[in-house]
């Protein structure tokens, strides 16, 4: 407020503008990461129908994992996505990089990725529903406990997810995940 009271209304105007201006160049957006990595681009616009169906080239299995030490979350998220969707079990190393991430909608993606057998035809890693289960009960993000909740609605029979949604039917802290984690359970039970 004491910027503002100090200029004239339009140079206030200017300063502030700057400054955010100042703060948005500091990550590279998506388009941009994009232009550069030209082997992926395309990945980032094609329909899912095609997307199942292609074989990924090593270049762009390179530039898609590049893409996980990326200060942008939306790239970050973007390279979750494409992991998850691309049918080859190469893409794994790239969930088990960012279900670990800072940011919640990063997280939950990778985490999906890794328990999404409508996307692979590929088998599962190994320990990926323990990593699944510990996240849908203990991670702090309710965005995250939520996907999760989703992605076991309709992952094949499990007595680990059966009994975590059990838990959160009766325990999770928030309502509306709650509501969610005990139709969940109802749907899981059918395909058991
Ligand atoms: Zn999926």
């Amino acid at each position: 407020m004491l910027v503002l009271a100090a200029f004239p209304q339009g140079k206030a105007f200017c300063f502030l503008r700057s400054f955010e201006m100042n703060y948005f160049v500091r990550f590279e957006s998506l388009q941009e990461w994009a232009e550069r990595h030209t082997a992926v681009k395309p990945l980032l616009t094609m329909p899912r129908r095609i997307l199942d169906q292609i074989e990924i080239t090593d270049e762009m299995l390179e530039q898609l994992t590049s893409g996980v030490e990326h200060p942008n979350p939306r790239v970050r998220f973007e390279c979750a996505h494409l992991a998850d969707h691309i049918d080859d079990e190469r893409c794994f190393e790239i969930l088990f990089r960012l279900c670990q991430d800072d940011v919640p909608r990063v997280r939950a993606e990778a985490l999906h990725g890794l328990a999404c057998e409508q996307c692979k035809s590929c088998p599962l890693p190994g320990g990926s529903v323990a990593i699944l289960v510990e996240a849908a009960l203990h991670d702090l993000s309710g965005k995250v406990r939520d996907k999760m909740v989703m992605t076991f609605a309709s992952h094949s029979p499990d007595a680990r997810i059966s009994e975590a949604l059990q838990y959160m039917a009766e325990h999770e802290s928030n309502l509306q995940i709650r509501q969610k984690a005990l139709q969940a359970l109802k749907q899981h039970a059918v395909t058991t």
